[in-house]
């Protein structure tokens, strides 16, 4: 069975429609399928009237920018309504701080001689939506870099001239959002944060305490270990496995959608609890 609980359309830094996204789906031969825009549900109705009409399950999601701390987290709402006023208000208000943000990282890049990174970067974006993703897409395609990994080092992240300090919404509040929605919380991608095993282990155990629900234990390029890795952080908190690709759709990147690892989730499995 292909399951991807975890893609992104152009409602927020993916390239396709939510159609083309179920279309993908459909091509992949996946069972299930999530569209988790982050900060975004807007592409939702659209995906789930095209997986109706293909017989596709679909799971309603998204992927809610967090603050942990001093980190910037990334929580994963599996089987949301749409129409909670609780989330609704929530999302707006990390989409808010989206737009500043966008405006302070085209000033930091206009110090280092890159003018007008706004309105190149928005034009990048088929919606209202601008994400880092559409500023390292433009500099890439710009020549200023020769792909998005190193326009984070070099421009966004740190102390780098378009690096804004993530002021998203609390961790406790985003789950409680995903929560007051019907759905089911999980921290995305574990293993890509940039802290220690030892770090991650009580990030998790905290965000476990505050209501997580699940971890997703695996993505496109995950390895036996990093899923053994994964699961046993899972167990220790007693948290249900999820998995996704985090498909994107860029041209020059090479995740595909509905292809990840086999694995054989049993009894944890999130699906079971949706
Ligand atoms: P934002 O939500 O605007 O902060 O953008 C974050 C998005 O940027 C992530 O969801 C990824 O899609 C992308 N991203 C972050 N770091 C990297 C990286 N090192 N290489 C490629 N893409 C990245
Ligand atoms: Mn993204
Ligand atoms: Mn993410
Ligand atoms: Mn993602």
């Amino acid at each position: 069975m292909n399951i991807d609980l975890h893609t992104h359309s152009y409602y927020s830094d993916g390239v396709l429609s939510p159609k083309e996204i179920i279309h993908k789906a459909v091509n992949a031969d996946c069972q299930f399928i999530s569209l988790t825009d982050h900060d975004s549900t807007e592409g939702l109705v659209e995906a789930e009237e095209c997986a109706n009409k293909f017989n596709l399950n679909f799971i309603k999601g998204v992927e809610i920018s967090a603050k942990h701390g001093p980190y910037s987290v990334h929580i994963v709402g599996l089987g949301i309504n749409v129409n909670s006023k609780t989330l609704i208000a929530g999302l707006q208000e990390n989409n808010q701080f989206r737009i500043n943000r966008a405006k302070l990282i085209s000033e930091g890049l206009q110090k280092v001689g890159i003018e007008n990174a706004y309105k190149k970067a928005s034009s990048l974006s088929k919606t209202k939506y601008i994400t880092r993703t559409h500023f390292a897409q433009m500099l890439v395609m710009e020549g200023v870099c020769h792909n998005m990994s190193s326009v984070f080092k070099k421009y966004m992240t740190g102390n780098k001239p378009g690096a804004v300090k993530g002021e998203w919404a609390k961790s406790e509040d985003v789950i409680n959002w995903i929560h007051s929605a019907g759905g089911l919380a999980i921290l995305a991608h574990p293993l890509r944060y940039k802290m220690t095993l030892t770090k991650l282990k009580k990030l998790t155990r905290e965000l476990k305490e505050i209501g997580l629900n699940g971890l997703e234990i695996v993505n496109s390029f995950s390895s036996d270990e990093d899923i053994a890795i994964a699961k046993q952080i899972a167990d220790t908190n007693k948290l249900l496995y999820s998995c996704g690709s985090d498909f994107h759709g860029w041209p020059n990147q090479t995740i595909e959608l509905g292809k990840i690892p086999k694995y054989d989730y049993g009894k944890n499995f999130v699906l079971n609890y949706l």
